[in-house]
């Protein structure tokens, strides 16, 4: 077969993104500076004018939410076991506990009608993932926040872009954090950025991200809080302007080719297919779950085969080692667990054609029919 390896993902930089990062390159300014600056007044237009400060990643962005949330060591933080681990590591981060809910199937977040049952004494935040850019139900997420006095750290690090009642994800709510990380809908290469709460002081964001240092005058420089190491480069930030740029193309761009996803899977081999919404969903990613005869890595590997790049996204955080030293073990969360060895993640990116996705869910159906055939 001489068709060309169809990777998971690409990102889409442009010669104009690359022009601009030579030019940074040569400004003699290179790490945070007016990029920045312009990066993050960017993300605030895009956010209907609130507060926004960029970082090296969107796992740092959580990590100094819940700080400036005041969260840390006899707390309790809801979150979803279906998600990268960075959600829960944030939390440990702190000092705090990762209290799990399980994910409603249908659209693999978490059960928001299972949030109330979790909340005890100690818990003091929710931490919702918007999986494969899928938001929650904001309207539910918040009343169910506000009935038991809880803050929200949006991770919405796959969810820029989607939106929920006709307004972007991060024009709205508590702590709203994205992720630019390469994989993602729009990218600085590594990175993320912090919508802030309307009543939060953007000065103690910023020594959270910067070693707590605070400056004045000429000369003058106070450390009042532990902060990190979490700043992004100017170099970055000209990557993510250029991106940003293009973000209602790729959105677009990427709607569509799920649609087409759905026109040409064959929906008797079994699988589970997403919830098919094409008004809040930015479509960060196209994910099916395999049928229970189906083994996930014969099926992986056969679509190698094939030519055509599968993800897995992800395998639940409760069941990591780090996790079940915690006291958490199989059979907590069975929604979740189910979803989690099955999941596959197939390719989608803004650079794709409609004829790469008929050839993905071509090789879907022969690479299942190739497995049961075996069988
Ligand atoms: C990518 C991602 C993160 C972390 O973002 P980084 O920029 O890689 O630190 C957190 N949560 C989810 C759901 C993600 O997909």
């Amino acid at each position: 077969m001489n068709t060309p390896f169809l990777p998971l993902t690409r990102p889409s930089i442009d010669e104009d993104t690359i022009a601009g990062v030579a030019a940074v390159l040569r400004s003699g300014w290179i790490t945070s500076g007016p990029q920045v600056q312009a990066f993050e007044a960017a993300l605030s237009a895009h956010c209907g004018g609130r507060a926004v400060r960029a970082f090296n990643s969107g796992t740092a962005t959580m990590e100094v939410a819940l700080r400036a949330a005041g969260i840390g060591a006899g707390h309790e933080v809801i979150t979803t076991p279906l998600s990268w681990v960075a959600t829960a590591n944030v939390i440990l981060q702190t000092g705090a506990r990762p209290v799990f809910v399980d994910i409603d199937p249908a659209t693999r977040n978490i059960d928001l009608n299972r949030i109330a049952t979790a909340v005890t004494p100690a818990t003091r935040a929710i931490i919702p993932v918007d999986l494969a850019g899928l938001p929650v139900d904001r309207e539910r997420l918040y009343a169910i926040a506000a009935s038991h006095r809880l803050r929200v750290v949006e991770d919405a690090a796959q969810s820029f872009g989607a939106s929920w009642a006709g307004r972007p994800i991060g024009s709205f709510g508590d702590f709203v954090s994205f992720s630019f990380h390469a994989n993602k809908n729009v990218t600085s290469i590594e990175g993320g950025a912090l919508v802030l709460p309307i009543d939060m002081d953007p000065g103690l964001v910023e020594r959270y991200r910067l070693q707590g240092v605070a400056r004045s005058g000429f000369d003058g420089m106070e450390v009042d809080v532990l902060g990190g190491k979490f700043n992004l480069t100017d170099v970055a930030a000209r990557v993510g302007l250029g991106q940003l740029a293009r973000l209602d193309e790729f959105t677009v761009r990427r709607r569509l080719l799920a649609r087409h996803y759905f026109d040409c899977f064959d929906s008797a081999l079994g699988c589970d297919l997403p919830v098919m919404d094409f008004e809040n969903s930015n479509w960060h990613m196209f994910q099916i779950v395999l049928p229970a005869d189906v083994p996930r890595a014969a099926f992986m590997a056969a679509m190698k085969e094939r030519g055509v790049g599968t993800g897995v996204h992800y395998p639940v955080i409760h069941l990591f080692k780090l996790y079940r030293a915690l006291g958490f073990c199989e059979g907590m969360f069975p929604h979740a667990e189910r979803v989690g060895r099955a999941i596959v993640t197939l390719p989608l990116f803004a650079a794709m054609l409609e004829s790469d996705v008929e050839r993905v869910c071509d090789s879907v159906t022969e690479s299942i029919a190739g497995l049961r055939q075996n069988a």
